[in-house]
C-alpha cells in the first residue's frame, strides 16, 4: 500500500483516501521545502496540484503526482491504479489513525445514540466513532461507479 504526504489544496481528497485505507498524511500549515523533507523522511509519495513543486520534488528523486482534477471523482479516478479504490481496510478521515472494530458492550460508557444492529468502529487515534450509515452508502456508491 503506497503511502501519500498530500499538499494543502487537497484536504478532500486526503479524507477520501483515508476512508479508503490509504495512510494519507496532511499537514497544511507545512511549507514546500518542510513537505518535500517529511516526504523523504517518512518515505512518501507527494500528491500536488502545484506543478512547481511537483518538478521540485521529482527532480530530487521524491515519488511525486501531479493531480489535476478539481472533482473528487476526478481526482480519484486520476489515483487510480495507485490507490485500490476498496473500503476493506479504512483509516479515520479525521486523524489517519487506523479503525478497530467495537463490539456494543464496549459502548456502555459512551452514551451515544447509534442506530442498533450496525456494525461499528472507533479510531484507534481520535476515538471517534463510525458506522454504516447514509453517509457510508453514497460513499459505497461513488467507489463502485469509479471501479466500472
Ligand atoms: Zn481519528
Amino acid at each position: 500500500m503506497m503511502r501519500f504526504l498530500a499538499d494543502a489544496m487537497l484536504g478532500k481528497l486526503v479524507r477520501w483516501l483515508r476512508i479508503l485505507g490509504c495512510d494519507t498524511s496532511y499537514l497544511p500549515e507545512l511549507q514546500d521545502s518542510d513537505l518535500l523533507e517529511l516526504a523523504v523522511a517518512d518515505g512518501r509519495t507527494l500528491l500536488t496540484r502545484d506543478v512547481e513543486l511537483h518538478r521540485v520534488a521529482l527532480r530530487r528523486g521524491i515519488p511525486s503526482i501531479l493531480v489535476k482534477s478539481h472533482s473528487i471523482r476526478g481526482q480519484l479516478a486520476e489515483l487510480s491504479p495507485p490507490v485500490s479504490l476498496s473500503l476493506s481496510e479504512s483509516r479515520c478521515p479525521l486523524c489517519n489513525g487506523a479503525l478497530d472494530t467495537v463490539t456494543r458492550a464496549d459502548l456502555n460508557a459512551l452514551c451515544q445514540p447509534i442506530p442498533s444492529k450496525m456494525a461499528l468502529w472507533r479510531c484507534i487515534g481520535c476515538g471517534k466513532l463510525y458506522w454504516n450509515g447514509r453517509h457510508w452508502d453514497s460513499i459505497t456508491e461513488v467507489i463502485a461507479d469509479l471501479s466500472r
